[in-house]
């Protein structure tokens, strides 16, 4: 077994463990959601996509707009599904719009707005996560709680785009209750925007390498997980 086929074994038997544990208790909707683990494979190589796809994982993340579409071109021979998980500027909107099966940062609706008429009408929707910023940093992506309702209202409307959930990614702490405050919160707007606006949102995207098991303890539908399946991460190829 290679090291990555390891690693993706180890992280596969954390998030069991973690459902047992009681996640899929606070899960949304009815039935028992499974989550999605999404490999996040920033500054890795293409080979090692390739190992983990041999290892049968088949979604993938990225964060670079110019990295992700030479992976997505490069691995075109193998059936993946990418997310995209980074800041995302204006001006970059379209090769996301044109390559990626999710968008996990929407959090303006100008973005929105652009991804929507840059998606081809040929193309499936493209999946959408809003990016909530839950600890309140001025520095940090993400809308603010305050004004997610309006601009879940408009993503909802556009016509290319399929408003699947809530992202979020809060700051590092080492007070575990704290960062299960901030995952809880998230799940809490959710259900909130669901009933508030007659949505059927079921996506909360949170959790990484250092918290997936408190995240799956508030309800995370996907983990999106880097370090812990591809090793620690060097200084990024393109800060795109
Ligand atoms: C890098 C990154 C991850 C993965 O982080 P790890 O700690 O390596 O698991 C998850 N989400 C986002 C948005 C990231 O940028």
């Amino acid at each position: 077994m290679t090291a990555i086929a390891a690693n993706l074994q180890a992280v596969r038997t954390r998030i069991a463990a973690a459902e047992r544990a009681g996640g899929q208790n606070r899960g949304l909707g009815d039935g028992v959601p499974t989550v999605k683990l999404l490999a996040v494979s920033k500054t890795k190589s293409a080979a090692a996509i390739r190992e983990a796809h041999a290892a049968g994982q088949r979604a993938f993340a990225e964060n670079y707009v110019q990295e992700g579409v030479d992976k997505i071109l490069e691995l075109g021979d193998l059936s993946l599904e990418w997310h995209f998980i980074g800041p995302l500027q204006s001006n970059k909107t379209r090769p996301v719009a044109e390559h990626f099966d999710w968008v996990h940062t929407v959090d303006r609706e100008k973005i929105a707005q652009r991804l929507s008429e840059q998606r081809s009408a040929g193309k499936a929707l493209l999946q959408v996560c809003l990016q909530v910023n839950v600890s309140g940093e001025a520095s940090k992506g993400g809308v603010a709680p305050a004004e997610l309702v309006a601009l879940a209202r408009a993503v909802s409307a556009m016509p290319h785009l399929q408003l699947r959930g809530l992202m979020c990614i809060p700051e590092p702490t080492p007070d575990v209750t704290l960062q299960a405050q901030r995952f809880a919160q998230l799940r809490h707007l959710l259900e909130t925007l669901n009933a508030e606006l007659g949505l059927s949102m079921d996506t909360l995207s949170m959790g990484m390498s250092d918290d997936l098991e408190t995240a799956i303890a508030e309800g995370a539908t996907m983990v999106r997980i880097g370090s812990a399946i591809f090793g620690a991460r060097g200084v990024p190829q393109a800060a795109a």
